[in-house]
């Protein structure tokens, strides 16, 4: 078991774009398997790989607390909406300690992928996994939530930040 260190709000690989996963190799199942390990000792819901400094398009996600909640992990995930219903809800990231926001985001979506040995899956989601399945996506693309947010809901979001511990560090 491997926990590996969570990169922080102003890390620059937060805001870099993961590359597509090519080489379903030994050092990919390793990633996943030390993210499961990361996400776990954090509590959190779901994290990518940029969030442990790799940028490789994969994530994992773990919303096992709820009913018939789903654990696992995608490669390559590409996500569409499944009609235009929306959700609103608190949404907070294990890489901007101590911030949580109403984030809106679609309420169903479709996700498409790869396992890590490189076999298509695919999924449906609605509720907190599909909220997960974009936050972290976003992630891949070098996109955090706050950029989700309305703009009053980003300004008390970017306040809490400054005047954050971990910020002023
Ligand atoms: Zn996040």
């Amino acid at each position: 078991m491997t926990v590996r260190d969570v990169r922080i709000f102003g890390d620059p690989v937060l805001t870099s774009r993961a590359d597509e996963v090519v080489d379903f190799d030994e050092s990919l199942a390793t990633l996943v398997d030390d993210m499961f390990d990361t996400m776990e000792d954090a509590g959190g819901v779901g994290l990518a790989a940029n969030q442990v400094g790799v940028l490789r398009r994969v994530f994992v996600f773990d919303c096992s607390h709820v009913d018939g909640g789903l654990r696992g992990h995608v490669v390559n995930p590409v996500w569409e909406p499944i009609g235009e219903e929306t959700q609103t809800g608190k949404e907070g990231c294990l890489s901007i300690p101590d911030v949580s926001a109403e984030t809106t985001r679609y309420e169903t979506v479709k996700l498409s992928g790869r396992d890590k040995d490189g076999n298509p899956i695919g999924l449906v989601a609605s509720g907190l996994l599909s909220r997960c399945i974009q936050h972290e996506t976003d992630h891949l693309d070098g996109v955090l939530f706050l950029k989700r947010l309305d703009p009053a809901e980003r300004k008390a979001a970017m306040g809490v930040i400054r005047a954050s511990d971990w910020f002023n560090k």
